[in-house]
C-alpha cells in the first residue's frame, strides 16, 4: 500500500509534466472504485488549468483555476488505496488494464489513474475549502514536521501501543505498515510497547528515527513491494533498504536474531526481540 513516500514521489514526478497543463476531457471506467469519478464533474473539470500539485499525508492534492481568477478554486484528490497508480502517458503509449479514470490534457497527453483492486479514487471538488478543512481535522501533522512537545505528548498520555498510535493518521499523516515498523526499529523500541511507558527521550528518537526512515524513502522514490510505480512509472528502489518490514525470519542487520513478527493493531509487525525493547 502507497504510503507518504511512495505518494511523495508520485508528486515530484507528476509535477513539472502538469504543471501549466489543461484538462479538456475525462473519460472513465463503469467499475465500482472506492472513490468513484461521478458523471457531474464532467463538465466541471473541462478547461480547467492545473495550477499546482501537492501531498497531505496520503492524499494527492491537484490544485486546478478556472477562467476568472477565485479565492477559493477547485481541487481534484487523488487516493492510490491499495494499488492505485498515476501516472502522465503519450497517446501512443498502450494503456494498460483497469485503468479508471483518464483526463485528456492539452498536447494530446493523458493523465491516468490505474488501479487494479479498486481500492483508491480521484475525487472533484468546485472549492477546495470544501475539503481542506475536513481533511485538517482529520490529519495529524506531517511526519518531516512533527512538533517535539506535541509528539511526546500524543505518545505519553496514550494507553495504546507504539504501531497502533504510529498508524493513527490523526496522530500523524502519511505513516503506514512498513514505515511504522522501520521507524520502531531505528529508534530500537519494540512496537507493542504502550505510549504512556515511553521517556521523554524515547519518544524523541522515535520521532527522529521517522524523520529519518521517511528522508531516506523519499530519497529512494519509496518501496515497490507490489503494484507502486511513481508518476514516471519507475519503481521505488528502498525495498532493498528495509530492516525487518517483510523480513521475517531473516536476521537482524544489527545482531543477527531471526526478524519476528506479531499481530499488532490489527497488522503484521515485523522488529528485532533483542534490538528493540
Ligand atoms: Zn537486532
Amino acid at each position: 500500500m502507497p504510503e507518504l513516500p511512495e505518494v511523495e514521489t508520485v508528486v515530484r514526478d507528476l509535477r513539472p509534466a502538469l504543471l501549466g497543463r489543461t484538462v479538456l476531457d475525462v473519460q472513465y471506467s463503469r467499475k465500482k472504485l472506492r472513490h468513484p469519478w461521478q458523471p457531474r464533474w464532467n463538465a466541471q473539470i473541462r478547461g480547467l488549468h492545473i495550477t499546482d500539485l501537492r501531498r497531505r499525508g496520503k492524499w494527492i492534492l491537484v490544485d486546478c483555476a478556472g477562467p476568472t481568477p477565485s479565492a477559493d478554486p477547485p481541487l481534484v484528490r487523488v487516493h492510490l488505496g491499495m494499488t492505485g497508480q498515476f501516472t502522465v502517458a503519450t497517446p501512443h503509449t498502450p494503456r494498460p488494464d483497469h485503468v479508471h479514470v483518464i483526463f485528456q490534457l492539452d498536447h494530446g497527453d493523458e493523465l491516468r489513474f490505474r488501479d487494479p483492486r479498486r481500492f483508491g479514487g480521484v475525487t472533484f471538488f468546485a472549492h477546495r475549502s470544501e475539503v481542506e478543512a475536513a481533511m485538517n481535522a482529520e490529519l495529524g501533522p506531517e511526519p518531516l514536521e512533527i512538533p517535539v512537545e506535541y509528539f511526546r505528548h500524543s505518545l505519553r498520555t496514550s494507553r495504546r501501543n507504539l504501531k497502533a498510535i504510529l498508524l493513527d493518521q490523526k496522530t500523524l499523516a502519511g505513516v503506514g505498515n512498513i514505515y511504522a515498523d522501520e521507524a520502531c526499529f531505528r529508534a530500537r523500541l519494540h512496537p507493542g510497547r504502550r505510549g504512556h511507558s515511553l521517556t521523554p527521550q524515547e519518544c524523541d528518537r522515535l520521532r527522529q528515527a521517522i524523520e529519518t526512515v521517511i528522508r531516506r524513502a523519499i530519497a529512494s522514490r519509496g518501496s515497490t513491494i507490489r503494484d507502486y510505480i511513481g508518476g514516471s512509472g519507475l519503481r521505488g528502489q528502498f525495498q532493498n533498504e528495509l530492516a525487518v518490514y517483510g523480513r521475517t525470519g531473516e536476521p537482524c542487520r544489527v545482531c543477527q536474531t531471526p526478524i519476528a513478527c506479531q499481530r499488532l493493531a490489527g497488522r503484521s509487525s515485523h522488529f528485532c526481540p533483542n534490538c528493540q525493547r
